[in-house]
């Protein structure tokens, strides 16, 4: 199977991705079978779950809608960077409300979106630590007049319900009901959509890539209850899985980074998919994951804000010692 896709095209409804196996040794002791579902390979700008998430906003293009649409993130936030290049291929304006300081040096997220004709503008930390605030949001309404509003991650019931639809990728293979599925959670709107879609016997594994604490269950199902989807319960959060908060990056996870891309031969990005893969083998190794099960993990794309860790992974990789997280 391979991605499949016309990209702007009158088909943004369905996708079928492909599904790589992860053969190793350490799986074969545990006797689990392990496949990564490839939807970082349907769209090369529109990277992977930011394809599913913005899938109604694609559809209402489609049809010949042209809203103005604003969003929030940070300075290499995957989610402003697939709406600036959405907002480049359909002519409609995008503004991105960025985490951080026009002084401060550019990355290569932020070139593209501007490249794509987003306009930016820099909330103080301060400032975006308010990006949800009933007040805040009032001010930017009448400030920003007619345009649309996506909360951060672009975590709203719309991207639930195209996140749904990432089952419809495995629909008919013999991946289409796994004893497990895990995906990595940073605002939600990606785990609470597989949720919605889940087969009944699939277990969901969400992995917060930062510290959520409690906050992480009440976000997805408050996420559910917006798209007014009711919890169809078998799913739990992975809170050790953040490995210390959002982009950090211990040695440890750095080497496991570079190994596993030497062996499997896929490339993953340090804040989400690398802290999904080892949240799955610390699972393993603890008996969380029983014997004989199947297990699918979401590569969910995200491989543009690699680029600016690059340096980061080599470094901490090259000063780890000890045994690797397989
Ligand atoms: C944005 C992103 C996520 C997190 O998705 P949420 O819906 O915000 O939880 C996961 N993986 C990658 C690669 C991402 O870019």
């Amino acid at each position: 199977m391979s991605g499949k896709l016309s990209r702007e095209s009158a088909s943004f409804q369905t996708g079928l991705a492909s599904v790589t196996p992860l053969h190793s040794a350490f799986y074969r002791q545990y006797n689990i079978t392990v496949g990564l579902l490839r939807i970082d390979l349907l769209h090369p700008q529109i990277s992977g779950n930011k394809w599913f998430k913005l899938l109604p906003l694609l559809q209402r293009l489609e049809s010949g809608e042209r809203p103005r649409v604003l969003s929030f993130g940070g300075v290499w936030s995957n989610h402003l960077h697939a709406l600036a290049y959405v907002g480049n291929s359909f002519g409609i304006r995008t503004l991105g409300m960025v985490r951080g300081h026009p002084a401060q040096a550019s990355t290569a997220m932020l070139e593209d979106a501007q490249r794509w004709g987003m306009q930016l503008v820099y909330l103080s930390r301060d400032e975006y630590r308010d990006r949800d605030a009933p007040a805040f949001l009032a001010t930017l309404a009448q400030e920003y007049l007619g345009w649309e509003v996506l909360p951060e991650g672009g975590s709203n019931a719309d991207a639930v319900q195209g996140c749904r639809t990432i089952w419809q990728s495995v629909q008919g293979s013999d991946w289409s009901a796994p004893d497990y599925f895990v995906c990595a959670m940073g605002t939600g709107g990606t785990l609470a959509g597989v949720i919605a879609g889940k087969p009944s016997r699939t277990q969901v594994v969400g992995v917060p890539v930062l510290a959520l604490g409690d906050a992480g269950e009440h976000r997805v199902r408050e996420l559910l209850s917006q798209a007014q989807v009711s919890d169809p319960q078998g799913w739990c959060l992975d809170h050790a899985g953040a490995f210390g908060g959002y982009a950090k990056l211990t040695h440890e996870l750095a080497a496991f980074l570079l190994s596993f891309e030497c062996r499997i031969g896929v490339p993953l990005d340090p804040v989400y998919t690398l802290k999904m893969m080892a949240a799955l083998n610390r699972r393993v190794v603890r008996g969380q994951i029983a014997p004989g099960s199947r297990v699918l993990l979401l590569h969910s794309g995200g491989l543009q804000g690699r680029r600016g860790m690059l340096s980061r992974v080599e470094t901490g990789a090259s000063a780890f010692v000890g045994p690797q997280l397989v």
